[in-house]
């Protein structure tokens, strides 16, 4: 059989396999990508949630602040009050001391419910800050999985590949072009099996006499739909006992 044939059978065998290492060696790192997105994510929903703790912790002590203050001002009106010499002078010092106890109870209620916010929120932000932890040791592992599979996909698509350069100096280079053409436009696969009387690519039934011309392998035969050069793996398997998978 035409040796150019054998070489370009071997050549497309070579390519396809180096095709497929090619796109798992693409779509690895994949998974890794998506996870690292999910620890941006939650890394940003803590930030968010961090600095909400802080604004609320910083409003309870304004709230304290505020309560010290009204005290220090009862404080003040009840020694007033101690001195006052009128009915008069005791009425205004009892109203002020009311206003200020009103004033009082209301900022301790919202201290009270800041408190509550605060505790709820520090605990919500304790289990997120563990779901962070256990996200990133997921990562981790995922990142030494990849990065093991990565560099088994390299070896063996340079054990591949080494072979290439072999079978293509067996063929020459008008025919490695149209080769080349075909497989950029036909999906990567440029030669395909004769698979009963069609075409082993795009199933295309062919006429009897191409038929025959594949099976005895002595010119190159190209399928008229999708142009990939056509081989019989019987007439090659007869051939060269190599070839053999
Ligand atoms: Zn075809």
């Amino acid at each position: 059989m035409l040796e150019d044939l054998k070489a370009l059978v071997e050549l497309a065998k070579i390519d396809i396999l180096a095709r497929d290492l090619e796109a798992e060696l693409k779509s690895a790192p994949k998974r890794l990508e998506e996870l690292q997105n999910d620890v941006d994510r939650l890394e940003e929903l803590l930030t968010a949630e961090q600095q909400q703790l802080e604004e609320a912790t910083n409003l309870y002590q304004a709230q304290e602040e505020g309560i010290k203050e009204q005290n220090q001002a009862l404080a003040r009106s009840k020694s007033k009050s101690a001195k006052a010499r009128t009915m008069r002078e005791a009425d205004a010092v009892e109203k002020e001391m009311e206003v200020i106890r009103r004033h009082l109870k209301e900022r301790e209620s919202e201290r009270e419910r800041l408190k509550e916010a605060i505790d709820r929120r520090g605990a919500v932000l304790e289990q997120h800050k563990k779901e962070f932890e256990q996200l990133v040791a997921i990562v981790q592992e995922e990142e030494k999985t990849t990065k093991t599979r990565l560099g088994e996909l390299e070896t063996q698509k340079n054990r591949v590949l080494a072979g290439r350069d072999e079978q293509l100096n067996k063929i020459a280079s008008p025919l490695i072009k149209r080769y080349d053409r075909i497989r950029s436009k036909r999906g990567g696969i440029g030669v395909v099996k004769l698979n009963g009387d069609c075409c082993g690519g795009c199933h295309m039934i062919l006429p009897p006499q191409q038929v025959n011309a594949v099976q005895r392998a002595e010119t190159l035969e190209q399928c008229p739909r999708c142009q990939r050069f056509l081989f019989d793996p019987e007439t090659l398997g007869k051939d060269d006992d190599q070839t053999s998978e």
